[in-house]
């Protein structure tokens, strides 16, 4: 496929994909403009990041480092050869964060949407402050335990766990505590797991009343994570299409 043929392939989907927005805002009496659509990219190549900010996407999300560092370097090089670094394109991290690699994450990521333990949020702002950026911390819940999907530890705090961990995110220096992100457990309906989200992001801006993000939302459940008040969607293979098997 050339790179026009590329480019045309992801504007109609990308455009199908607004079209579901459209009608779930619709249904539920929301706007569009409350609503930040992140083109999850990963396992698929700069060319195509570059195409989707052409396209008006200003935000991309990725889930593996070093990949997703790469990446936007080789972005970054592009957009400033064509003169648009200032495209303000926003980097998300979706994935698993080893602390190890926090310091590397903080040098390219602006939205880490993956904080779920007090450890990665000293390994975050350490990196942070070290190149001299601020980043957003949205804290991962994991619904699994509650909606009687047993954890497999890597994906979240608990509901409970939250508000500790967001205390530690509103004292550490260079993070901004955005709000809270999760994925729907399998087999659960998402709609159940976003509405308890949902209660659990009320209870956040309680105390946090400038952590407004709700993370949720995926190629298949977006339509459910757009009626129960999400704020970001992060959509993959609906816009990239289906990623090869992970390795
Ligand atoms: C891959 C990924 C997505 C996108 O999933 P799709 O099913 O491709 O839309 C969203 N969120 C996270 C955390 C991911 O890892």
């Amino acid at each position: 496929m050339s790179e026009a043929e590329r480019r045309q392939q992801l504007a109609h989907a990308l455009a199908a994909v607004e079209e579901r927005i459209a009608a779930a805002c619709d249904s539920a009496g929301r706007s569009r403009d409350e609503i930040t659509l992140i083109a999850v990219t990963k396992t698929y190549p700069a060319s195509d990041v570059l195409h989707l900010v052409d396209l008006g996407v200003s935000d991309v999300g990725e889930n593996r480092h070093p990949e997703a560092g790469e990446k936007a370097v080789d972005v970054g090089e592009a957009l400033r050869a064509r003169e648009q670094a200032g495209a303000g394109l926003r980097w998300h991290f979706l994935g698993a964060l080893q602390t190890n690699k926090a310091g590397a994450v903080a040098r390219y990521a602006d939205v880490v949407h993956s904080v779920d333990r007090p450890k990665l949020v000293g390994s975050l702002s350490r990196g942070a402050v070290a190149a001299e950026r601020t980043l957003t911390a949205l804290l991962q819940v994991d619904l699994g335990p509650e909606l009687g999907r047993p954890s497999d530890g890597r994906s979240g705090a608990e509901p409970d766990d939250i508000a500790a961990l967001a205390e530690a995110v509103a004292a550490a220096e260079g993070l901004e505590l955005g709000g809270v992100m999760t994925v729907a457990p399998l087999d659960v309906d998402p709609a159940r797991a976003f509405d308890r989200l949902a209660e659990v992001a009320a209870r956040l801006q309680a105390d946090h009343p400038d952590a407004r993000t709700v993370s949720a939302g995926m190629s298949a459940d977006l339509e459910q994570a757009v009626a129960a008040g999400a704020t970001h969607l992060r959509v993959g293979r609906a816009i990239l299409g289906d990623r090869p098997p992970l390795r």
